[in-house]
């Protein structure tokens, strides 16, 4: 048993000063406010960020045949005419 959590190791730290959990990627856009929502996939792979995308569903199940519900993504063009597939949302 011991050897088992062995393989796991305590990595120091704990929250933030103040107490409260951080964003990994920073701060939080401000509520309302519009952007464009770009892949950030196409700008690391051929340096532009791209803003086409494709809405697709996953997960559906199918009931007497016919496809129902599932979860709505937004998919990078750009990433799948690569062979790749981005969730962006
Ligand atoms: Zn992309």
């Amino acid at each position: 048993m011991a050897d088992e959590l062995s393989r796991f190791r305590v990595i120091e730290g704990g929250p933030a000063e103040d107490g409260k959990p951080k964003r990994a990627g920073g701060r939080a856009p401000a509520k309302g406010r519009i952007e464009m929502l770009l892949c950030h996939v196409c700008k690391v792979d051929i340096g532009v960020a791209t803003a086409t995308t494709l809405e697709v569903k996953t997960g559906r199940m199918l009931k007497d045949g016919k496809p129902q519900g599932g979860t709505k993504r937004l998919i990078c063009v750009e990433c799948l005419s690569r062979g790749k597939v981005t969730h962006l949302i």
